[in-house]
């Protein structure tokens, strides 16, 4: 019982993180109250106290602890810390620190989070998405522009320069639409619902290139020439860094600029002379003007003292003497323009230099900061407008398909399918649309960008793929009634582009989520790569102090939160209230298991990328499901839409538990591994994964038209009009259920021996001729048919024309 109440008692020393001398207090109130019951010897209890007070007295003395203890951590950091390159403290240094830092806090503060107000469009904005974005997406046709032109309507490249679309984040004072973020994602979520190319191309220019470069790091007199030619579409931006031989290791670019003196404009001026090889750039082969990535040397000493000033971004406009573009790549056969460019001893003045002369060298800092937004931003929404596009496809075909006598939606192995493509989507709208509201507050959430990043493009992955299992042979057999077929070709570019997805997981979000997000980490390396070692180390000592009081605090709460499952967690009253105790819960884990992964690990954290990945995946799911729950408050708990929430937070929950699970059976410092799988799940792993009720009720949504069915779609381009194959299975859905009870009657009026067995067609005759059904409702069964018939179609083609078409598209392609 003693031992109990002292545990209990240091429980809760750790838990409120009590301050040093309160431990020391206690302790010594503990060692008094054992010495009055004991039957020791007084020998034993002055070894007791001898060591209790020497270690009291040390601990206490900053002195003494410095010199004692904290300057060995802080020799063994130094050494263990692996040297950041100048590269790698700018990436790891970029952007803020939001939602993520709460995470890493193992007690987020929720009151934060739903104070914040929802993000909400302008009136222009919403005029914007219901006018031009409307009538672009109207003049869109996918499969032509796949197929046969090879790239967007001539009239679409007009009307995108024209409206502004390439415009959305150039402020109105130099002729840009001067969108929020949550507009401009709205935007691209609308058009990829109806062309992947389309939403690609006006992305590009929006997300990391020379406008936004421009908009944080050029000079007034660049901002002056370019920004309003770029909003009029006078400019056609690419940005261009990676090369054959710097893909993901972009910091390793072989392109050079050398500093020099040449002629420009018939001017002697000091400029660099530029040579490139640069692959896979966006809008590269009609581009006006290239935004390139390079490293400069100044071996003349011409701009100042530095010889390698490192990577540099300019302005280059392709017209400029010694650069090739053109050329094409095909990109799985999505249209949009991407291609090689490169440039041979091309000369461009220093002031091209995006920033002037001052910002030489300063090209990787603009890049990682440009990306912490736009990842935020173009790709999240892309994903969900797919996404989005493919639970409205997919729902609707799975009530109006039917194979074995019923809507194939109703079998519970396409019900699973159709939850995981309805679950994924309310959660990656509510993760776009949160993050945007961070970003128009001015957070630049470089953790969370990647996070959002990662998620979304695999989790649209993992829609189409159970759009196209249960779209069958439908989703298989392109043409222009296969709205997903193109989205199934095009995943691939959205995991690979802003930072492959295996980079992005393995090492990018845990690596630089733990320095940044961290409250000690980056501070502790700061102090001890500070060059006056005695500052430094007075420094380290005292976060150092703070750090152990914050392990201690996480591993205090991951224990009792792990043996109550969470249920004292303190979390807003509601529906949902389980969800938010399931995440300060595992949020405490998380800080727990991060510092232990560092304590065991340090520096070699970083090549052991599956434990990285894994920690990953935890962040990431705790992330989205904060966003789901934020969403869900904000719309003040509506009931129909709590299956999402459900099927949401128990999907992440799984994924986090068995991350935590496998991040334990990995570690290499065992004992550390089972100490945190008795903290972390005192009462065995939890049950987790998704409830067959759950997927049921989210299933339903997809395959019914309502309110809650067109909320979670809400966004995308809904086009209108016989000829449209999505409206045609709209139509169709509708008439599905409008039939089916009169379907019902029929078949029973069958089981009765009323009428008799036969084809549909037969059926219906015979009922309507018995007076099961009466003329009104016969002609909606007979419509209903019609229109299942339609929606199931699949195109096909004249053989030899087919033939000569591909021919024809093969050799433009090569
Ligand atoms: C359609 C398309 C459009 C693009 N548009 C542009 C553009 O406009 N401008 C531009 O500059 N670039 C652009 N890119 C380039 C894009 O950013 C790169 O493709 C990307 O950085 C990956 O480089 P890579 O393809 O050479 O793959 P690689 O770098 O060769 O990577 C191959 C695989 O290895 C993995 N990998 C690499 N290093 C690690 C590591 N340390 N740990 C774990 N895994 C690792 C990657 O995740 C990936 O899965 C585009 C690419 C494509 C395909």
């Amino acid at each position: 019982m003693m031992i109990l109440l002292l545990l209990a008692a240091f429980w809760a020393l750790a838990f409120f993180r009590a301050r040093l001398p309160v431990w020391t207090a206690a302790i010594a109130l503990v060692l008094g109250f054992w010495e009055y019951r004991s039957v020791s010897g007084i020998g034993f209890w002055l070894i007791i106290w001898l060591v209790f007070l020497t270690a009291a007295v040390i601990l206490n003395v900053p002195f003494l602890r410095r010199g004692l203890i904290s300057s060995q951590i802080f020799k063994w950091s130094k050494e263990a810390l692996p040297p950041i390159s100048r590269t790698e403290r700018e990436a790891l240094e970029a952007g803020t620190v939001w939602w993520d830092g709460e995470l890493f806090s193992g007690n987020p503060d929720w009151k934060r989070l739903l104070e914040l107000p929802g993000p909400r469009l302008s009136e222009e904005e919403e005029a914007f998405l219901a006018g031009p974005v409307e009538e672009l997406c109207a003049m869109l046709d996918d499969w032509n522009m796949a197929e046969e032109l090879r790239d967007l309507p001539p009239q679409a490249w007009r009307f995108i320069r024209e409206k502004g679309f390439f415009g959305m984040i150039i402020p109105k004072e130099y002729g840009g639409l001067g969108f929020s973020a949550l507009a401009h994602s709205r935007v691209i979520l609308k058009i990829a619902s109806r062309s992947y190319a389309a939403a690609v191309t006006v992305m590009v220019p929006n997300s990391l290139g020379p406008a936004e470069l421009l908009l944080r790091y050029g000079t007034e007199a660049q901002k002056e020439y370019y920004l309003s030619r770029l909003a009029k579409g006078e400019e056609i931006p690419c940005f261009a860094l990676t090369g054959p031989e710097a893909g993901s290791d972009a910091a390793s670019i072989p392109d050079t600029g050398i500093v020099c003196r040449g002629m420009y404009g018939g001017q002697e001026v000091v400029g660099i002379r530029l040579n490139w090889e640069k692959r896979y750039i966006t809008l590269g082969p009609v581009a006006t003007v290239i935004g390139l990535a390079f490293k400069v040397r100044d071996p003349e000493h011409l701009l100042g003292d530095r010889e390698e000033p490192g990577i540099t971004l300019a302005l280059v406009p392709s017209s400029t003497p010694g650069i090739t573009v053109g050329a094409r790549h095909d990109p799985l056969g999505i249209p949009f323009q991407n291609g090689p460019n490169s440039g041979r001893d091309v000369f461009i003045p220093v002031d091209l230099v995006i920033g002037g002369p001052a910002g030489v060298g300063q090209g990787w800092r603009m890049i990682m900061e440009g990306l912490a937004a736009g990842r935020s931003i173009s790709l999240p929404a892309l994903s969900t407008g797919a996404g989005m596009l493919a639970a409205r496809v997919v729902g609707a075909y799975a009530r109006v398909r039917r194979q074995f006598r019923q809507p194939i939606g109703g079998f519970e192995g396409i019900e699973e399918a159709l939850a995981r493509i309805g679950g994924n989507v309310y959660m990656m709208d509510a993760a776009r649309e949160m993050t945007c509201g961070a970003v128009d507050r001015g957070e630049r959430p470089s953790v969370i960008s990647s996070i959002l990043k990662y998620q979304s493009t695999e989790r649209m992955r993992s829609i189409v793929n159970n759009g196209m299992d249960v779209l069958g042979g439908k989703g298989v057999s392109l043409g222009p009634r296969n709205l997903i077929g193109r989205f199934c070709q095009a995943a691939p570019i959205g995991i690979t582009v802003e930072g492959a997805n295996i980079l992005t997981r393995s090492m990018i979000i845990f690596g630089q989520g733990v320095i940044r997000c961290h409250p000690f980490i980056l501070k502790e390396m700061q102090a001890a790569g500070d060059s006056d070692d005695k500052r430094g180390l007075k420094e380290f000592d005292r976060l150092l102090c703070g750090h152990v009081g914050f392990t201690l605090a996480n591993a205090a709460r991951a224990f009792f939160h792990g043996l109550t499952g969470g249920r004292l967690a303190k979390a807003p009253v509601g529906r949902a209230r389980r969800y938010f105790q399931s995440v300060s819960r595992f949020s405490a884990a998380f800080a727990l298991a991060a510092d232990t992964a560092l304590l065991t690990m340090g520096g070699t954290l970083k090549r052991r990328e599956k434990i990285s990945g894994r920690l990953a995946d935890i962040l990431g799911n705790l992330y989205l499901i904060s966003a789901i729950l934020k969403r869900f408050d904000e719309r003040e708990c509506p009931c129909e839409e709590f299956p999402l929430v459900a099927w949401g937070c128990e999907d992440c929950l799984a994924i986090i538990v068995e991350g935590f699970d496998g991040f334990m059976r990995n570690l290499p410092f065992r004992p550390a591994a089972w100490l945190l799988r008795f903290l972390v799940f005192p009462l065995g792993r939890p049950l987790a994964g998704q409830r067959d009720s759950v997927s049921h009720r989210v299933a339903q949504i997809l395959v019914e038209p309502s309110r809650v069915r067109n909320r979670l779609t809400e966004g995308i381009f809904l086009p209108a009009g016989p000829d449209e194959p999505l409206a045609r299975l709209e139509d169709a859905l509708s008439r599905a259920v409008a039939a089916e009870p009169l379907e019902k009657r029929l078949r029973d009026a069958v089981k009765e021996g009323r009428i008799k067995k036969g084809t549909e067609l037969e059926i219906l005759e015979a009922g309507l001729n018995a007076g099961v059904i009466n003329t009104d409702e016969a002609n909606a069964v007979w419509l209903a048919m019609e229109a299942r018939r339609e929606a199931i179609r699949v195109d096909d083609f004249p053989s030899l024309a087919r033939r000569l078409e591909k021919q024809g598209s093969g050799s433009e392609r090569h």
